[in-house]
């Protein structure tokens, strides 16, 4: 064992004592840590400042309660958070998820990738990320414009365009974000850039809403370029049948690639003839309906319940676009055995741990979501700058933007594999790409 392998398992052994029970949190950390000793042996100064005892403890959390009255009169709690993980490269910068699944845990393993994702873009914004356990499946409009005035009522004291700046995530859209900025304006002032994915009538950003699948396909665009590739009669699974999903599949379809499924959390369709963009857009964007529904309007179409990955069809490209851990082991084994060449994460931790692994050892270009995914953020970033500028950029310059962020996340994740000895490990290129932007700027800063 050398010294810098020796201070990362002190430092597993610490962080494993100390939050035992945030397994999500955990296993982000040890895919982490696992892959950046190498570049420690190179900086001996990481090791001596301690820095990865920093790095793994938020800056600062915050959990408030949340009262709102249902339609029927009743009063609900729900619990809301906001996770401060780092703020070395810029204001907290990330996602806020509604959704029954989400504690601390959760919400600290999406803070954790979000710092390295972040820096992934280049572009200056430090980590965060929030949410509540509230379920906005079956709620009415009003209820969940109640939601998110009770939510931001509070969370208004701890944000700010500088200071932290929210944006979407599973459960939370434009509609949502919406009703956070309004309530958020009327509680303090005028302050477009608080929060980012707002619509385009109020100081959104054009091609934010496809920014992550766009995205996720633009990575892997320019790693098929690089293997003299391209889209043209390759065919595509895709899980979740949100924004991610959905312009991944556009994007995918515009470039040639045949995509052939989609899911959401009690099924998914497979579609032979690839999937009817605009059914599935009226389904899961104006009318919020189930699956089901595309299946009964679509002859082509079969609707399964059940986990996509659990079925077998044959496609080189996966594009994991719904939750965490959504990939086991075995159904790793299936996506290699049904000839899978490429996985682009676009959730976050799709893959467990052993998947992620097994896709690598198997030679798979596994595209890990905090490369893959990055776009979203990427241009939530440039709706602050259009904020502060006080402009709207048209389409085809935050496009053109987008392509060029993934294009340097997909090379730094290839060359700082290749530097490390790791020709094609995109997981150990994108940790230690992430982390050495970041690392370097606590340094400077003295730590803080
Ligand atoms: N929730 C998205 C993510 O996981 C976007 C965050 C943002 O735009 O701030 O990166």
């Amino acid at each position: 064992m050398t010294k810098a392998s020796e201070y990362v398992k002190s430092i597993q052994e610490e962080i494993h004592a100390k939050d035992a029970n945030q397994p999500e949190f955990l296993q982000a950390v040890d895919e982490f840590l696992t892959t950046v000793v190498p570049f420690l042996e190179k900086h001996p100064e990481y090791e001596d400042s301690n820095l990865l005892s920093l790095i793994t403890e938020p800056e600062r959390f915050i959990q408030f309660r949340v009262p709102w009255q249902d339609d029927k009169g009743n009063w609900q709690v729900n619990r809301g958070y906001r996770i401060q993980f780092n703020s070395a490269l810029g204001p907290y910068k990330g996602g806020l998820r509604f959704h029954p699944s989400v504690n601390l845990s959760i919400l600290k393993f999406l803070a954790f990738e979000q710092i390295f994702k972040n820096s992934l873009t280049g572009l200056p914004i430090g980590g965060g990320k929030g949410g509540s356990d509230f379920d906005p499946k079956g709620k009415s409009d009003a209820e969940i414009m109640r939601f998110c005035q009770s939510f931001m009522t509070e969370l208004s004291k701890y944000i700010g365009p500088s200071l932290d700046v929210p944006a979407g995530d599973i459960g939370v859209g434009g509609r949502e974000i919406s009703y956070l900025y309004g309530t958020y304006k009327r509680l303090k002032q005028y302050d477009a850039g608080v929060l980012t994915g707002k619509p385009l009538d109020f100081w959104g950003s054009k091609i934010r809403t496809e920014a992550t699948g766009y995205g996720a396909v633009y990575l892997v665009k320019h790693l098929l370029a690089d293997l003299d590739e391209n889209f043209e009669g390759k065919t595509a699974v895709i899980s979740g049948s949100g924004n991610v999903a959905i312009y991944a599949i556009e994007k995918l379809q515009a470039l040639g690639a045949n995509a052939v499924t989609c899911s959401d959390s009690n099924g998914f369709i497979y579609d032979k003839e690839g999937i009817d963009l605009a059914l599935l857009k009226d389904i899961k964007e104006v009318k919020r309906e189930r699956l089901t529904a595309y299946a009964e309007q679509r002859p082509s179409a079969e609707y399964h319940e059940g986990s996509v990955w659990d079925f077998d069809v044959t496609a080189e490209l996966a594009f994991p676009c719904a939750t965490q851990n959504e990939i086991n082991i075995d159904q790793a084994k299936r996506l290699v055995a049904n000839g899978v060449r490429v996985v682009a994460e676009g959730a976050n931790m799709p893959s467990t741990l052993e998947a992620a692994e097994f896709f690598i050892e198997n030679n798979v270009y596994y595209c890990p979501g905090k490369a893959a995914n990055a776009g979203g953020v990427a241009v939530s970033a440039l709706e602050m700058s259009q904020n502060s500028q006080r402009l709207q950029w048209e389409a085809e310059e935050v496009d053109a933007r987008l392509d060029g962020i993934m294009k340097n996340i997909y090379e730094a994740c290839r060359d700082t594999a290749k530097e490390f000895d790791a020709e094609n490990n995109f997981m150990l290129g994108a940790n230690i790409a992430g982390f050495a932007r970041v690392a370097k700027a606590m340094y400077a800063q003295g730590l803080v």
